[in-house]
């Protein structure tokens, strides 16, 4: 038998060098700069929507609940981790949300993930959007279940493929995401509900990169919520909400929930007091959106719907040398490449922040213009 690292050194020989992925260390400061390698750079890779990484009450926050209970929970939430943040942290997601309930788990991926898994069975049939999360994808293959993708919010195809096929499965799961993670672009949930309800289907929306950025009201027909503690919230941790029967059946069987240590105190008091800031101060929201918007005016791209802007360059060698003539002017930037995205559309991923000024946001647009195809 081979030794386990010569087989893996042939395997990391196959991967094309420029795909290669590298683990980078970044320090970020203020919420807006990051420090690597010695060199400061305006951060536009980031997930801190709403600038609240370091904002005092949620540090503060972080804080009393370290020094009330200490650094870790010390057990899974089912046996002795399920510490009072967390209750008031499902409550106040809920109340926001305008759902029954809502369930903490230890990562957004964690979330989805776990629920898919714990829901679907050999028989039914999980219907994913092309762009929908590896946390969907992994999820559906854990479950058993039969996974089929539809071109990305293509309606139409989403449609044919429930026509043909619906009759074969018990239960079926539409899956997607609210906000697109590489694209910026929403999901058309009225339709996907439309669609859910005409092919007695289930819903599942992943809202990792909505919540704190855009609001969907019609809540109650989305049969389940999940999103992430992570990027509005500040924090670390995953969520799903919907109805007190699906939180109850998810403590029963969601795996990734019950096998896993509870998250730290301070990490869900934490994200407690974001959503808290979040709720008081909806101008954050509207900030980055607005950052967002102004950039792809400045620029002449389709108008933002998100915090997320996609600048597609196209060949993947183009995209790392925009990533890398941009930091040469202080911006940090990520090349998105394939497989994360379709072939030929390699591109800049742009994320805004409330914490951004409009003045930064102009000079990225200013340096980004000689790679934007006209
Ligand atoms: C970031 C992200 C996740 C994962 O959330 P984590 O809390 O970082 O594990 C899941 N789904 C989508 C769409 C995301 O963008």
């Amino acid at each position: 038998m081979p030794a386990l690292n010569d087989v893996l050194s042939a395997r990391l020989h196959s991967i094309p060098e420029a795909s290669r992925r590298a683990l980078v260390e970044a320090h970020v400061r203020h919420g807006t700069h990051i420090v690597v390698d010695g060199r400061e750079y305006l951060h536009f890779s980031g997930n801190d929507y709403l600038g609240l990484i370091q904002h005092p009450k949620v540090l503060q926050a972080a804080q009393n609940a370290l020094d009330t209970h200490g650094a870790g929970a010390g057990a899974s939430r089912l046996v002795t981790g399920n510490h009072a943040h967390y209750g008031a942290l499902e409550t106040a997601l809920a109340d926001y949300l305008r759902l029954e309930a809502a369930l903490v788990f230890s990562s957004g991926y964690a979330a989805t993930l776990g629920t898919i898994a714990a829901l679907m069975e050999e028989g039914d049939l999980i219907l994913a959007d092309k762009y929908a999360h590896a946390c969907m994808i992994d999820g559906a293959q854990l479950s058993g279940a039969k996974l089929m993708r539809f071109a990305h919010n293509d309606m139409a195809h989403a449609e044919s493929i429930l026509a043909k096929h619906r009759s074969q499965f018990n239960n079926v799961l539409i899956v997607t995401e609210h906000i697109f993670s590489m694209d910026g672009d929403n999901a058309p949930l009225d339709a996907l509900i439309d669609l859910k309800k005409r092919y007695r289907s289930w819903l599942m929306v992943d809202d990792a990169h909505g919540i704190g950025i855009t609001y969907y009201l019609h809540k109650n027909d989305v049969d389940i919520w999940s999103g992430t503690l992570s990027k509005a919230l500040a924090s670390v941790g995953g969520y799903v909400a919907g109805s007190r029967t699906l939180m109850n059946y998810l403590i029963q069987s969601a795996r990734s929930m019950i096998f896993s240590t509870a998250l730290p105190p301070s990490a869900v008091a934490a994200a407690h007091a974001a959503l808290e800031i979040m709720v008081a101060e909806p101008e954050r929201g509207a900030l980055a959106l607005g950052h967002a918007k102004a950039f792809t005016e400045a620029l002449g791209l389709p108008p933002a719907h998100s915090a997320i802007v996609p600048v597609i360059i196209g060949e993947d060698a183009d995209a790392v040398a925009a990533s890398a003539a941009l930091k040469e002017q202080g911006f940090w930037v990520s090349a998105i490449r394939p497989p994360t995205v379709p072939k030929g559309t390699a591109r800049l991923r742009v994320t805004f922040s409330a914490a951004h000024t409009r003045e930064q946001v102009l000079a990225l647009a200013e340096a980004v213009k000689p790679w934007v195809k006209s």
